[in-house]
């Protein structure tokens, strides 16, 4: 019999819910886009397209872009002490600019937005699996940015980074057994444990088998904050202005992180949106109660009488989120309000909760 792991669910009744929140996500067929390129005189290195998972590759994506760039530089060492302009203050905005602040260039960001972005708004699972159709070459760069971004979370969670306090957490995360987030090579290589099969039980008759892992929470809101800090105590400018072409602007060398902006700078056809609904919580039991990651299928009957699986996440982040659709094709965050009703109402049914 599968050890019992007695968990507190959150509370979802009119009275927990305190916003509902729509974001897309800027998803690259097969692989996100990490390249440079010398065009026109400047130095172009793009950086974007990580779809649902940008939190969860970001720390190797950042190391890998910067690492291109470097070698750009090596064979091109007139551009060795120009300044950069980043495009984009979200997460990979903030971390290309500080890492490259720390490296001694002299960098400002420019962003048509500043908060309440995709970066902002995101779960905070690491899930690092590669797209379906990705290519044997485009998973060995998932496996190596994904690996390379996890044990920068792990330096995060036990107080190792050398610039993130405070923000990424490593707890328990149960997973159904038919979903496959990807930690295959990390439990080969020992980064994480392999899972143990358990029962979690609601204490309401909700009972389920799960795998659990020993996992990171990523607490998007935490690390953007601890960006932030780090940015405005480098001195990174941050100026307001909607870019509409890179040759306008004056540096010789431009990072291009701007999310769903970004492909216009690249004339990529592989970008697609895809639309997220999420429901951030309040009013919630104590919150040392509720430190877990829940990530599973869940049967949903649509008015036509079939049922479909769909998913359901629950996150610590805050006061404990829900979510999650994933809408391909869909760049109107005011579409498929209907959404948020059925994320409830598969959220009540799983957790025993009214909803
Ligand atoms: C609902 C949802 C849930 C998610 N959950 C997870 C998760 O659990 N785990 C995970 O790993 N990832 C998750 N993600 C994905 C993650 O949030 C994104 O991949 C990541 O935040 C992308 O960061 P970014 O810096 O590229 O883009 P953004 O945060 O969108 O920032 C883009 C920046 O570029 C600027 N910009 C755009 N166009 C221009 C322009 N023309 N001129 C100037 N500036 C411009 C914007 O203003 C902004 O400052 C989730 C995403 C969503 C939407």
């Amino acid at each position: 019999m599968n050890p019992i792991i007695h968990l507190t669910p959150p509370s979802i009744s009119d009275a927990h819910i305190e916003k509902k929140v729509v974001c897309i996500r800027s998803h690259r067929e097969r692989i996100f886009c990490i390249s440079s390129e010398l065009k026109n005189d400047k130095i172009i290195c793009h950086l974007y397209g990580h779809g649902g998972a940008g939190w969860t590759f970001l720390f190797g994506s950042v190391q890998k872009a910067i690492k291109e760039f470097e070698q750009l530089i090596k064979n091109n060492p007139s551009y060795k002490k120009k300044p950069i302009c980043v495009v984009g203050a979200g997460c990979f905005g903030l971390l290309s600019a500080i890492t490259l602040s720390r490296l001694g260039f002299n960098v400002r960001i420019i962003a048509k937005e500043t908060s309440n972005l995709a970066s902002d708004r995101a779960a905070g699972f690491f899930f690092p699996r590669a797209r379906k159709s990705s290519t044997p070459q485009e998973r060995a760069i998932f496996e190596s940015v994904g690996m390379d971004s996890y044990r920068a979370y792990l330096d995060i969670a036990t107080g190792m980074h050398p610039f993130i306090k405070n923000a990424s957490r490593l707890m328990p995360a149960y997973y159904n057994e038919d979903i496959d987030p990807g930690f295959g090579h990390y439990i080969e290589k020992g980064l994480i444990d392999a899972p143990e099969k358990v029962t979690i039980d609601f204490g309401n008759g909700k009972r389920y088998d799960a795998l659990q892992y020993n996992t990171v929470f990523i607490n998007p809101s935490q690390i953007m904050s601890e960006l932030r800090r780090n940015s405005d105590e480098l001195g990174i400018k941050i100026e307001i202005e909607d870019v509409q072409n890179l040759e306008e602007l004056p540096e010789s060398i431009i990072f291009n992180c701007a999310g769903k902006g970004a492909p216009t700078f690249n004339s990529d056809t592989r970008m697609v949106p895809v639309q997220g609904h999420l429901i951030r919580l309040k009013n919630q039991p104590p919150m040392d109660q509720l430190q877990y990651m829940i990530n599973v299928r869940v049967a949903q009957v649509d008015p036509n009488n079939w049922s479909r699986d769909t998913l359901l996440y629950y996150a610590p982040k805050g006061n404990g989120i829900l979510g999650i659709t994933f809408i391909r094709g869909q760049a109107d965050e005011a579409a498929n309000a209907e959404e948020f009703d059925k994320l409830l109402a598969r959220a009540g049914r799983f957790f025993g909760t009214a909803s």
